[in-house]
This record gives structure tokens, C-alpha cells and sequence, in this order.
């Protein structure tokens, strides 16, 4: 197998969170389930109406740029890319080709080549009899591309830099990226070879998760290594994904780039991004979030977070910002809290609603009890639950539900004394240097306290009060 180099480059759409479609008032909202409602004569591409540009897709796609390192153009414009389908009602769809608003940059140690700006297409069902539906609603959505250098060499590098570019998409705002709802979707260029010069490459089309764009990948590269083997050669052209079986089937022979008949659109003006201050880089930086690589690595590097923990906290901004506001100056419980918000509140969260009724400053206080041994990791477990559930003061949750660890050896040790004379047999075994029997102790003790003992200052208290051994 080692003799075949894999090439990958990726090809990556998101519809931009704009209020407004690209060139249009018309509403941007892709969660619309009434077809043909969010359309305007210039989305339907009547005679005679005029595109008018949308400052925010702009302003979203620099910021991207900037946040990837990327080179911001000074200068951009929009093109007619021509070709004819039933979702694309101007016979053309408005993009970029020679003036990208983005050239270059890198996430996770990939390339990226360009990222552009254009319209999204409508949305085609073929669901019934013989005939088609087309749904105009996304017609006209703001649509970024990203488009990366040919450098990937395995599937799971290609769905890392989808992962992050998602991740980076939240941070910023510009889009909710869900790739189930084709908010964001991945195309795969794929090409094997035995020498330097790259394979003949083959799009991979319909993939909407990451692991469809890992088994798309590995199975093209198994299919394009078989017919090396055999002597075929390889077709360049684009496919789809059959989720159902795990396979790819041809789809279309690929266009040349030259059929589309690229030219600048007439109906829209030149930007000269540099000579508008809205568009100044310097000020879309100060407007980034703290990136998401960035977080990962002050969480490691200055809270002592573990790698993985880091990751998960991550992974969803609001979560981030949660254990951020916990921790606060308070530095010392942060590893505790990384433990507890990435493990046990993501255990009894529910989709939709991360934190429940949980304030960060409670959260903080509930970690504080445990790192004073007030309450046992059991007890803030179970508070924990109802402060998602209902919210209010950890202590006083754990008063209610007796969950205060009792320390005070006075009344503690009423308690040992009773149990050690109940138990004489074990008395005996303990004399006999069983230390099973010390454990029996403390669990007898853990009970009749009905859980609210500290089990370490009930061991050394029965230690006090059993016969030396
Ligand atoms: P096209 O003109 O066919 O769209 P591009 O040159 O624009 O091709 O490249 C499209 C994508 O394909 C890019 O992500 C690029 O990195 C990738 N790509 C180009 N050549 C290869 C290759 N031989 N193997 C794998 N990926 C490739
Ligand atoms: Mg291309």
C-alpha cells in the first residue's frame, strides 16, 4: 500500500448567517419549511431587477480570512458563472473567480488556496412522480467556498480541517455550519499516484458528516488503488456518496472550468476593499473572538487542562465562555472544573440546553465545596443535576438533600463508637490485620450517616477508636 501516495484537496461551502439573502432583502433563514416564501423578484431573477451587494457576507468571509492568516484583497468583484439548471433561475450563479475576497492561509496545518464569495442555489425535490419541485428560499443565500491546496494525504487530516474550519465558522458567528442540515457542505478531491506527479482526481460529492467525508475518502482511495493494480485508468470526474451502501458512484463527467464562461457581472460594482473602513484588517481582527486553537491552547498551556478536556470545552463556544466564567481569577479550581463541565454536566445536559439552570457562579461555588471536602464528588454529582434541573445555591441544595459531609467528630464519633460495638467479629478481624475489615467499618459508617460522612475522616477516627493492631 505504501508505494501509492494519496493526494486530498477540499472544496468547502457554508451558507453565511446573514439576516438578509447575498443580493436581496429577501429573509435568510434556512430552517423556512414553507417553500417559495422567502423570495423577492431579484432572488427570481426577474427582467429588469438589479443585485444589490450584502455588507455583512463580505465583512464575514474577511473576517474568516483574517482569522485563518489568510491575504485580504484590496480589490474584489463578483462574476457570472454561466451555466444552466432548474435551481439557478438567472441562468448564471454570481460568484468569484479571478478576484477572490481571500487567497491563502491555513487551518491545522493545510493550505487553503482561496476562499470566495457567491450565491447559494435553490433547493430541487425529486420526491414524487415525474416531475420535479424546486424550492427558491436558499436561492440567493450567502454562500462562502474554501478551497484548499492539494496537500491532505489521509482522510482523517481532512476531516480534522473540516472539524476545525466548522469550529471556526461557530466562533465567529458566520455560521451555524450543521453539516446534516447542508449548512455546510465538504466536497473531497481525490487522486492517487505511485510517482511525484499527482493521480487523476475524483470530486466526491453528498457529504454530510464528517465520518462520510473519512469512509468517502478511504474508499476512493481502496477503489483508485484497485484499478491501478488492475491497469484501468482512472476517470476524471465527480461523484456522490450512498450513505446507505458506503460507496461512490459516478455522478457527472467534470466540466472544464473554462465551460462556465466566467465574466464579471455588469450589475454589480467594483470593491475597493482597502479604501473602505469598514473592511480595514486591522479592525476586523479586533472584532475575532479568541479562536478556537488558541482557547485549546491557553486552557493547556495557563489552566493546566489536559489535552483532551481541552478539546471538549472547546468544541462548543458557549462551553468555552462557561468554564472561562467559572474559573474566572480562581485559577486553582480550574482542572477541577474542566473535569466536572466536560464530564459530568455534559452527562446530563440535553441537546439544545447546555448549562440548564446552572449560573457560572454557582458552578463555581459548588467546585469550591468540593475542593474543601464539604461535599463528596458523589454528593456534587447529584447537586449538580438539580442546579441543571431547577438552579439555586449549591449549599443550600446540599443542606436539603443532607448532603453535607459531616467532619464534626464529636458527633461522628458517637456514631463509630455504636457501630465498633455492634461488630465485635470484625472487631477481631481488624485485630488480625485484615484491612478488609476497615473498609467494612467505613462502609458501615458511610451508611448510617446516610452518605454525608467524610469517608477519609471516618477512617481515621475508627483507626482512633478500634484496638491497636
Ligand atoms: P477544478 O478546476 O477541477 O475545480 P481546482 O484546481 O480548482 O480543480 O481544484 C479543486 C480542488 O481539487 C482543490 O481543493 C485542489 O486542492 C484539489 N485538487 C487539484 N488537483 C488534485 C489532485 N490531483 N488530487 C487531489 N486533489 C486535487
Ligand atoms: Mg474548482
Amino acid at each position: 500500500m505504501n508505494k501509492y501516495k494519496t493526494t486530498i484537496g477540499l472544496e468547502i461551502h457554508a451558507e453565511l448567517k446573514t439576516k438578509t439573502k447575498m443580493f436581496c432583502n429577501s429573509k435568510n433563514d434556512p430552517d423556512e419549511r414553507k417553500p417559495n416564501v422567502n423570495i423577492c423578484p431579484v432572488c427570481m431573477a426577474h427582467p429588469g431587477t438589479l443585485p444589490v451587494m450584502n455588507k455583512e457576507a463580505i465583512k464575514y468571509v474577511l473576517k474568516i480570512g483574517c482569522a485563518v492568516n489568510g491575504r485580504c484583497a484590496d480589490f474584489t468583484e463578483f462574476d457570472r458563472k454561466n451555466y444552466f439548471y432548474p435551481d439557478i433561475p438567472k441562468g448564471y450563479q454570481i460568484s468569484q473567480f479571478k478576484y477572490p475576497l481571500v487567497l491563502g492561509g491555513s487551518i491545522a496545518g493545510v493550505k487553503i488556496t482561496r476562499i470566495h464569495l457567491e450565491e447559494d442555489t435553490a433547493r430541487s425535490l425529486h420526491e414524487q412522480g415525474d416531475y420535479s419541485l424546486v424550492d427558491f428560499n436558499r436561492a440567493g443565500i450567502p454562500l462562502m467556498e474554501l478551497v484548499t491546496e492539494p496537500v491532505i494525504h489521509d482522510a482523517e487530516t481532512a476531516s480534522r480541517f473540516a472539524r476545525e474550519l466548522q469550529l471556526l465558522l461557530r466562533y465567529i458567528g458566520a455560521s451555524d455550519a450543521n453539516m446534516e442540515k447542508g449548512e455546510m457542505r465538504v466536497e473531497a478531491n481525490v487522486s492517487v499516484s505511485k510517482t511525484d506527479k499527482l493521480g487523476t482526481k475524483v470530486e466526491v460529492k453528498n457529504l454530510n458528516s464528517f465520518k462520510s467525508v473519512e469512509r468517502a475518502i478511504n474508499y476512493e482511495v481502496k477503489r483508485h488503488i484497485n484499478a491501478i493494480e488492475k491497469g484501468n485508468s482512472i476517470i476524471q470526474e465527480t461523484r456522490g456518496w450512498n450513505e446507505e451502501k458506503n460507496i461512490t458512484f459516478s455522478q457527472r463527467i467534470k466540466e472544464d472550468a473554462h465551460d462556465y464562461r466566467y465574466f464579471p457581472d455588469p450589475d454589480l460594482s467594483k470593491l475597493m476593499i482597502s479604501e473602505i473602513p469598514e473592511f480595514e484588517e486591522k479592525k476586523l481582527k479586533t472584532l475575532l473572538p479568541e479562536l478556537p486553537w488558541n482557547r485549546r491552547k491557553r486552557f493547556v498551556e495557563k489552566l493546566g487542562i489536559q489535552q483532551e478536556t481541552s478539546y471538549m470545552l472547546v468544541a462548543n463556544k458557549l462551553l468555552g465562555d462557561f468554564f472561562d466564567e467559572v474559573v474566572g481569577s480562581n485559577k486553582n479550581i480550574a482542572r477541577l472544573a474542566a473535569n466536572y463541565i466536560s464530564s459530568d454536566l455534559m452527562g446530563i445536559n440535553k441537546e439544545g440546553d447546555l448549562l440548564g439552570k446552572i449560573t457560572a457562579k454557582e458552578m463555581g461555588l459548588l467546585l469550591l465545596m468540593v475542593k474543601d471536602g464539604v461535599i463528596s464528588s458523589r454528593g456534587a454529582k447529584d447537586i449538580l443535576v438539580i442546579m441543571y434541573k431547577e438552579g439555586g445555591s449549591p449549599k443550600k441544595i446540599a443542606k436539603q438533600n443532607g448532603l453535607l459531609q459531616e467532619s464534626d467528630e464529636v458527633a461522628l464519633e458517637e456514631v463509630i463508637k455504636q457501630i465498633i460495638k455492634e461488630h465485635q467479629s470484625v472487631v477481631d478481624d481488624y485485630k488480625l490485620g485484615k484491612t478488609k475489615a476497615l473498609q467494612f467499618f467505613i462502609g458501615q459508617g458511610m451508611k448510617a450517616t446516610k452518605g454525608a460522612a467524610n469517608p477519609s475522616v471516618l477512617g481515621s477516627l475508627f483507626i482512633k477508636h478500634l484496638p491497636k493492631t
